[in-house]
């Protein structure tokens, strides 16, 4: 996976942004290792759930044509995403991060089983039943088990699907446990964090840009949120002529002044 960051150790040094583009790549610590052309090497932590990032590598690869890939992504992320709503329930029920471990342990090789967790959480909370969509599983089992090769359309659909699950159950945990979603989100963000070498310098991105909690709104369906990534993505490959000539007069500036 991709990100573009700023150096933001630059930034401190020159009190404004060095308009540096860095082009990183991260794995599944979701924290991107980067260095800049004065040598500041430096971790850009990403806020993103695994399930958003997952999202977005469904939309790049949907993108690109990759149409398996993008539907397994797609799939890997509806399975990640009923995990996080997992955590956001047992945040509200004040269980604590150990005895959730112990348990989720026992259902992580079987998302059947965390789906099942899902349901029965939602009926406890909210005291009626969530109606999965049973379309979802069908593709699903196509692409991951007989290896089905689908057109654009058919992930297309698929992720509408997806994402309209994502989008309500996203809708309902806003508005009834906004606060238990942060403390997850800012859980995670620390854990993340804990993993980086004690003294290297970090920053924090809100990260993927398809799907984001980091925003106050979401897009309302599939179809607008990959138009809507679409452009995003021409508008920051546009920009980088602009950021590295910008570079290049800010290095100037620097050398001129004496500088760093
Ligand atoms: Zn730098």
């Amino acid at each position: 996976m991709k990100i573009v960051a700023p150096c933001m150790e630059c930034q401190k040094e020159l009190g404004h942004p060095s308009f540096e583009p860095i082009f990183a790549d991260y794995y599944e610590g979701a924290v991107a290792y980067i260095e800049c052309s004065r040598g500041h090497k430096s971790a850009v932590l990403l806020q993103s759930q695994k399930f958003e990032i997952l999202l977005e590598s469904a939309a790049n690869a949907l993108l690109e044509g990759y149409t398996i890939e993008a539907a397994s992504s797609l799939s890997a992320a509806y399975e990640r995403f009923f995990e996080f709503s997992i955590n956001v329930f047992c945040k509200k029920n004040a269980i604590t991060k150990q005895a959730l471990d112990e348990t989720f342990k026992q259902v992580s090789k079987q998302s059947e089983r965390q789906i099942g967790g899902f349901l029965f959480l939602h009926l406890i909370t909210f005291g009626s039943n969530y109606a999965l969509s049973k379309r979802i599983p069908e593709l699903r089992n196509k692409v991951i088990h007989q290896g089905y090769i689908p057109t654009p359309e058919e992930v297309i659909d698929f992720g509408e699907l997806i994402y309209q699950e994502i989008y309500s159950i996203t809708q309902l945990l806003k508005s009834r446990m906004q606060s238990e979603m942060q403390q997850v989100i800012m859980d995670d963000l620390q854990s993340k964090s804990e993993k980086i070498p004690p003294e290297t310098p970090r920053a924090t991105s809100t990260g993927a840009m398809f799907f984001s909690l980091s925003m106050a709104e979401q897009k309302r369906d599939f179809h607008e949120a990959l138009a809507s990534y679409k452009d995003a993505k021409e508008v920051i490959f546009g920009s980088v002529p602009y950021m590295k000539l910008l570079n290049k007069a800010v290095s100037l500036y620097s050398k001129l002044r004496g500088g760093v």
